[in-house]
């Protein structure tokens, strides 16, 4: 079997995550080396490698993942001000946790282009 990722383990309570929102279908968490005053991680349960792998997915499960964004985000209070989500895909996109997650940035005024 296929070592499990880092976020699997979070997942299964190995690892330890400072959670924001947890329900059936995901589970956000503070980024361990924050990029911005708020910066929080959501991941779905039901495993994908990377934002591409959604499209094998049920309309409803994907729904279900970004409500759990949706609710992540009115949990942090950042609305208002705004926001960036961002999913690195891939070598290019400088993704390092091969296991699908959207990263909640805000708390501050943000850059761009990312650089
Ligand atoms: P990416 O580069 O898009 O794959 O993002 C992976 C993110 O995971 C990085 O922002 C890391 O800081 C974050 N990270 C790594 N280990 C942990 C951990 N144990 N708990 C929370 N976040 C983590």
């Amino acid at each position: 079997m296929a070592s499990l990722t880092l976020f699997e383990k979070i997942i299964l309570g190995e690892i330890p995550a400072k959670k924001v929102y947890e329900d059936e279908w995901a589970l956000a968490f503070y980024d361990i080396n924050p990029q911005a005053p708020v910066h929080v991680l959501v991941i779905p349960k039901k495993k994908a490698r990377n934002f591409s792998e959604l499209s094998a997915w049920s309309h409803e499960e994907v729904a279900h993942y970004m409500n759990a964004i949706q609710k992540t985000i009115e949990i942090l209070a950042i609305k208002e001000k705004g926001y960036r989500l961002v999913f690195n895909t891939g070598d290019f996109g400088g993704q390092s946790v091969d296991y699908l997650h959207a990263h909640i940035l805000g708390g501050r005024s943000l850059s761009w282009p990312p650089g």
